[in-house]
């Protein structure tokens, strides 16, 4: 590695150590011609995951789309952005490790709606009925029939103002 301040290529090593969950690994490099010491990074090359959309278009997977999907949502739910972020991540690092090139989006939309069902049901519902494009009530009812059952009701109360934003 060039030294950035004599560029003699002439350094050793003198600490490493593995951050980003084991995704990059630091590196204090001394310069064994100046003494001067550098830091450098060194990065798993991650391929880029696409993701195929239902008319077939691909683009790359976005964790900020997630998260905008997310925020949708959760809006006015009791879910922190911090909260938000670990689910973004979450989705990430399941795509990352399931998907070698391709992902649907209905795929995507499943890991993100798998996960929202364990943490806020009406947040669940509402990001699961755009996922899946519901293409009619009764399809979008069938969703909600388990919040109707529970004693929820609150969840239903926000749910049937969800519902014309949502189908409309
Ligand atoms: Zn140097």
């Amino acid at each position: 590695m060039k030294c950035p301040f004599c560029k003699q290529d002439n350094d050793r090593v003198v600490d490493s150590r593995v951050i980003g969950e084991g995704r990059s690994i630091r590196r204090r490099r001394k310069c064994l011609s100046c003494d001067k010491r550098f830091t450098t990074y060194e990065r798993i090359e991650a391929a880029p995951r696409l993701v195929v959309k239902q008319d077939q278009r691909r683009e790359h997977f976005n964790r900020d789309k997630i998260l905008q999907g997310l925020r949708f949502a959760c809006k006015k739910r009791p879910i922190s952005e911090e909260q938000l972020e670990a689910i973004a991540s979450r989705v990430e690092a399941e795509v990352f490790e399931k998907y070698d090139n391709e992902v649907s989006t209905r795929s995507v939309g499943e890991h993100v709606s798998e996960i929202l069902k364990d943490i806020d049901q009406v947040a669940y519902v509402r990001f699961a009925s755009v996922y899946r494009e519901f293409t009619d009530v009764e399809q979008f009812g069938q969703a909600i029939e388990p919040l109707r059952r529970s004693s929820a009701g609150s969840a239903e109360a926000v749910l049937s103002d969800q519902k014309d934003e949502v189908l409309g």
